[in-house]
């Protein structure tokens, strides 16, 4: 037997036998350094990032020492952002599957904190949830962590540029001190240390080569200036590689508005991401993005963190990462699960020293690629493969995705395959359909009775 393999582990029966059938065949680096540790009860840091298997690492170790019998809030996880906490929730469930009665509750910001009191009354053992939210139930009283016994700080180094610190402080004076404490961060600088001196106990480090993973990725630098201005560069680059799904990063809020604006104005399909939007308007954008009616995201760091968006065609640096680990964080989304990515960076005169640090092979300040022929500009604007539609019924009217595509499917006019990605909401449901068949749909569910009942829908 490995020692990547999971029966090297002394797992429960019912986690070691569903790791089968979600198809985890062996452990991935990360897992392999920390589980170990995690499941003989230490302390441990994990430098890993999304993609890395941590999840599993600290999903695996809290559902282990889990006594389901016990109805008491046994585990915390703390988590930047809501997406991130969906993620986790969603992969904790899927572990613990086996395991009967297992109650996984999410509490974070952006939602109503009425429905996540009644929630807590009636019980959990798995708490998941952004710091904000959590001491806001500290405070209320609606949240007791006494008889927490495991505490996991996900995405730490997220978390303290977020200005979670005191947050994360405050809830942790809540936490029995007898605890086990697993930290999972993809940089482990002096304010991290310092975390972590006060938070843990002899942690383990585990620390996996993020140059392993990042290697899979054909990274290209682009010199804009004189002759070509950024815009007019990543214009370039998206009709060349004409992406599916790409994301561009810019430094400021200000710089997202203008690109995405300009992209418009050029008819590409472009939409923009950062902290000052509302919730719902940030949601509806990433479905649209998630499921191939925009191709474009463009986003400020802050707002990208914690997105759950795999696959993505392109990653387009429109101003270099301010340092080596936000460049790799903005790079790693491309390229995950194996496939190659593809990053392409701007710098101008001025950003060459930020480039330089990266101390890349092949010196790219000096060497930069050409960029595509002017002429290009002049081609059609790809567009999207999909285009959503929007059903003003959601989980609150029973709709249900399978609703929908039975919907669409009666009567043979759509194809099961021409129906993409589902997403149903309170009110509302989203679905993806081929552009080409998104005027037939419309139709079909707004005339057909979707669960006897006409509802309206619209194209997005
Ligand atoms: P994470 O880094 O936790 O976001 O995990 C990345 C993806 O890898 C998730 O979709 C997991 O379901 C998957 N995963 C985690 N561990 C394993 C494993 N040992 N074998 C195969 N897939 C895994």
């Amino acid at each position: 037997m490995s020692t990547t393999d999971f029966a090297s582990l002394r797992l429960k029966p019912e986690l070691f036998s569903n790791l089968e059938s979600l198809g985890y065949e062996r452990m991935t680096p990360i897992q392999t350094l920390s589980l170990p540790p995690v499941l003989a009860g230490q302390d441990v840091i994990g430098q890993g990032k999304t993609g890395s298997g941590k999840t599993a690492a600290f999903g695996l170790g809290l559902l282990q020492k889990l006594d389901v019998k016990r109805f008491r809030i046994q585990t915390l996880v703390l988590c930047p952002t809501r997406e991130l906490a969906d993620q986790v929730a969603v992969e904790i469930r899927k572990l613990g599957r086996a395991m009967h009665n297992v109650k996984v509750l999410t509490l974070c910001g952006g939602a109503a904190i009425g429905p996540q009191i009644g929630s807590l009354e009636h019980g959990a053992h798995i708490i998941v949830g952004t710091p904000g939210r959590i001491e806001d139930h500290l405070r209320k009283g609606t949240l007791k962590l006494d008889d927490v016994d495991t505490l996991i700080l996900d995405e730490a180094d997220r978390m303290l540029e977020m200005g979670f610190q005191d947050s994360l402080e405050a809830i942790v004076a809540h936490i029995p001190a007898s605890r086990q404490t697993l930290l999972f961060s993809a940089t482990f600088a002096e304010d991290m240390q310092r975390i972590a001196r006060r938070m843990m106990r002899d942690p383990v480090m585990v620390e996996v080569e993020a140059s392993e993973e990042v290697s899979s990725i054909d990274q290209r630098f682009y010199k804009v200036g004189a002759d070509v201005d950024r815009l007019t560069a990543l214009k370039l680059l998206l009709q060349e590689i004409r992406p599916e799904s790409a994301l561009v990063f810019c430094t400021t809020k200000r710089d997202v508005d203008d690109v995405c604006q300009q992209l418009q104005r050029s008819n590409f399909s472009a939409m923009a991401l950062h902290g000052d939007m509302e919730q719902r308007d940030r949601d509806r954008t990433l479905i649209l993005f998630s499921n191939n009616s925009i191709s474009v995201l463009v986003a400020t760091d802050v707002a990208a963190r914690g997105l759950d968006i795999d696959a993505l065609d392109l990653v387009v640096n429109y101003h270099p990462a301010r340092d080596t680990d936000t460049h790799i964080h903005r790079i790693g989304r491309t390229g995950r699960a194996g496939s190659q990515g593809l990053a392409c960076t701007l710098f101008d005169e001025s950003d060459a020293h930020k480039i330089a640090r990266l101390a890349l092979p092949g010196d790219p300040v000096k060497h930069p690629r050409p960029l595509p022929k002017l002429t290009l500009l002049d081609q059609k604007t790809p567009y999207p493969a999909m285009q959503t539609l929007q059903i003003d019924g959601g989980k609150k009217q029973k709709l249900r995705p399978g609703d929908i595509v039975g919907a669409l499917t009666n009567g043979g006019e759509v194809s099961f395959e021409q129906i993409g990605k589902i997403n149903v909401t309170d009110n509302s449901a989203y679905v993806a359909v081929h552009q080409n068949i998104a005027k037939v749909a419309q139709h079909k569910l707004s005339e057909g009775k979707l669960k006897g009942r006409s509802f309206r829908v619209r194209k997005l």
